[in-house]
């Protein structure tokens, strides 16, 4: 009898895996189980194109349901994952059934970052991390109404230009002294804060709120900031960040430390689980550290590990992490990770918006945030992935093809 893979989690890297499966022809049988309504999807629209309303729900779908059938994949959605029995190789589900697996793959995703700050529990305070939640907000962002935004990273920042593209007021409040701090450097961040104050936005960094006040009817009506300011608000959106969904793997006694603990295959310490996606602090050889990373690219490239040590091709993770962000018509491409870096090049100039920062570490290029410039971003891949040393004034010569350094 062939075997059994159950992989918990129906989002990206769920839909990744057992399509690549299929495209490997692996021979045994494969069961979805995920807690939200939904074929596997892609949350990236959820803050852009969807919540615009410029996309239909199905677009959002990896795959459509046909695709399942005919591999004879079963997806039990709708249903959670309550917990792993590691000797019985047993999963309990919450409608009760029990199901048994040979392979189990772990791709629970992340959960959002809540506030705790008095008044969070007042209506009208939205989180955004699936189709529900956008399901919730959009029909609230209408022109007139006041928006704040609690966190300026780029979730809340592509909220906040749709939002004033609606005609919407809004507000970001950010804790930071500049917004996305976490993921880019100061030129980067800079650009962006005038771009979404040009638009409207205003945006306070240096403020941390500290507490909803309620307004009409119980709903919230203001947000209060360390200054003692309160803005006005008819709505808010918290986006302050995310934590690893591990719960079930720690309760399994599987070893986590923010994220279930992988290998460079992906493979926990028990050899018949794996584990891919946000949920995974894992190895990746381009890194010297285990990381843990939240972005669409590990999710695939982790889930094509997974398939490859499914199927007995060992193929380690060995890729640099690259990313994007739409705001307004601005395109920003990230790859690599720019902490470290003792040097920066910029190529372009921001007020064409078409330019890209090089982050260079003792003459090393270790990463590039492109803003509507692919090529830019499309050689910065190919020298971050060669850790390959360029010097400064090579990639701002805009005489100097990029893809004839390589
Ligand atoms: P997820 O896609 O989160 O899927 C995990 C699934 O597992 C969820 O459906 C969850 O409910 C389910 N689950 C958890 N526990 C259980 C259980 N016990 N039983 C059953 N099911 C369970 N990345 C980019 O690279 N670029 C972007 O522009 C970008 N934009 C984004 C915008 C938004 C609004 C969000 C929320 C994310 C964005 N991301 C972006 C991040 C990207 O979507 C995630 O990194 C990616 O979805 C991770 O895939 P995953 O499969 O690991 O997790």
């Amino acid at each position: 009898m062939s075997e059994t893979t159950v992989i918990v989690g129906a989002g990206h890297a769920a839909g990744m895996l057992t399509t690549t499966l299929i495209q490997k022809k692996y021979d045994g049988k494969i069961v979805i189980v995920g807690d939200e309504p939904h074929l596997p999807y892609q949350r990236p629209p959820l803050s852009k194109a969807y919540l615009s309303g410029d996309v239909e729900l199905s677009s959002l779908y990896l795959k459509p349901q046909d695709t399942y059938d005919k591999a004879g994949v079963s997806l039990t959605l709708d249903t959670r994952v309550e917990s792993i029995d590691r000797d019985s190789r047993e999963l309990a589900l919450s409608g009760g059934d029990i199901l048994s697996y040979d392979n189990l793959v772990l791709a629970t995703g992340s959960r959002v970052r809540r506030i705790p700050v008095p008044g969070a529990d007042l209506s009208g305070i939205h989180y955004l991390r699936a189709i529900a939640d956008v399901d919730a907000l959009r029909p609230a962002l209408t022109a007139g109404q006041r928006l704040v935004i609690v966190g300026g990273g780029y979730i809340g920042l592509e909220v906040a230009a749709v939002a004033a593209k609606l005609g919407v007021s809004v507000t970001v409040l950010e804790t930071e002294e500049r917004v996305m701090a976490r993921v880019t450097g100061e030129t980067i961040s800079r650009y962006f804060e005038r771009k979404h104050r040009e638009a409207g936005v205003d945006l306070r960094t240096g403020t941390r709120v500290v507490a909803f006040e309620a307004g009409d009817n119980g709903r919230v009506g203001g947000v209060t900031c360390d200054d003692d300011s309160t803005v006005p608000a008819d709505l808010v959106l918290v986006s302050i960040g995310i934590q690893p969904e591990t719960a079930l793997a720690e309760a399994a006694g599987l070893p986590c430390d923010d994220g279930i603990l992988v290998d460079e295959y992906t493979r926990t310490d028990d050899p018949h689980i794996l584990a891919i996606g946000d949920c995974t602090r894992h190895r990746n050889l381009y890194f010297d550290q285990p990381v843990r990373l939240e972005s669409v690219a590990n999710a695939v490239d982790q889930a094509r590990t997974a398939a490859a040590t499914l199927t007995g091709a060992d193929q380690p993770y060995n890729a640099a992490p690259w990313f994007w962000s739409n705001q307004y018509d601005l395109r920003l491409q990230m790859v690599g990770l720019s902490e470290g870096h003792d040097e920066t090049a910029i190529r372009g100039n921001p007020d064409d918006d078409a330019f890209a920062v090089f982050y260079l570490q003792q003459g090393t290029v270790i990463a590039v945030d492109a803003v509507n410039l692919p090529p830019a971003f499309m050689a910065g891949k190919k020298l971050v992935g060669a850790r390959a040393a360029v010097e400064p004034a090579t990639l701002i010569d805009l005489d100097v093809d990029l893809k004839s350094i390589m």
